[in-house]
């Protein structure tokens, strides 16, 4: 298809529903051929099927992000199918459990972490080997408004956040000279199933309390996100690096 990614190879981990689906959808509309990883094989595959609807090249590759040998081969299948890497979406991650700092459990701890920071840092690494070779490329890991700013109890999932918007920052000064761009998309509240089917299912007051920290007075929809993703990996961009980019109805504009 024609677009600006026209003849890219991109990288969507988590790729299987809310953000990452709309963002792999996104980069298929664009031109890209995509690579859509995460855990569940239904739902990635679920998404490559509606990338071949619209007529975009996709496949199907399963990896837990916080796996370092499953993130190398992650990439590795991506450049044999594809040849190259020109984009990835770091994407994949979990909000852990609703409780504040002192009732944090080491558990939800380890694996938030493992996930949300681990998981972006290896997927830059890995990456980043591949997009050297090329000497060029461009990355974007999803990180939050909650890697902005704080909020009460989710004290290991805001955390990890603004780790990833640490790594975001020093990544792209390691590699500004070599032709490879990593920015941070920071999303704010969004219409996903992390809040539909996890949060506010078993927290239903959280959707008034949400909503109403979003100054525009609504959530944000999926493809939101996914056009300022598209953005910073196209050409557009080409002078944007190490940029935490808030896309989230002016959360931390507060
Ligand atoms: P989601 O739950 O629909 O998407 C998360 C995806 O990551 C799922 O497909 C899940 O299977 C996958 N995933 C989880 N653990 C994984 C692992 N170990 N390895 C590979 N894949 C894994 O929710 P979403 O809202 O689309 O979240 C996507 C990203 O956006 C997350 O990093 C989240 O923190 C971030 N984010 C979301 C919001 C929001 O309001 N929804 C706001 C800010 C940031």
């Amino acid at each position: 298809m024609a677009g600006r990614l026209e003849e890219k190879v991109a990288l969507v981990t988590g790729g299987g529903s809310g953000i990452g689906r709309a963002t792999a959808l996104a980069f298929a509309q664009e031109g890209a051929s995509v690579i859509v990883s995460g855990r569940s094989v239904a739902s990635g595959e679920e998404t490559v099927q509606m990338i071949n609807a619209i007529g975009g090249e996709a496949r199907w590759v399963k990896a837990d992000v916080s796996r370092a040998a499953e993130v190398e081969a992650l990439v590795n299948k991506a450049v044999a199918v594809y040849g190259r890497l020109d984009c990835a979406f770091n994407n994949a991650g979990i909000e852990g459990v609703l409780a504040p700092t002192a009732e944090c459990t080491e558990e939800n701890w380890d694996r938030t972490l493992a996930v949300n920071l681990k998981g972006t840092w290896l997927c830059l690494k890995y990456e980043l080997l591949q997009m050297l070779k090329q000497s060029r490329g461009a990355i974007v890991n999803n990180a939050s408004s909650l890697g902005l700013v704080g909020i009460a109890a989710l004290p290991a999932y805001v955390a990890s956040k603004h780790g990833v918007v640490g790594l975001t920052k020093s990544a792209a000064l390691e590699y500004a000279k070599m032709g490879i761009r990593i920015n941070a998309v920071c999303p704010g509240a969004i219409r996903t199933p992390l809040y539909e089917e996890r949060i506010f299912k078993t927290h239903p007051q959280m959707e008034e309390l949400v909503t109403a920290l979003e100054p525009v007075g609504r959530m944000g929809e999926p493809e939101e996100i996914a056009a300022a993703v598209g953005w910073l990996c196209s050409e557009a961009a080409s002078f944007v690096t190490g940029h935490a980019m808030a896309v989230d109805g002016g959360w931390v504009a507060q």
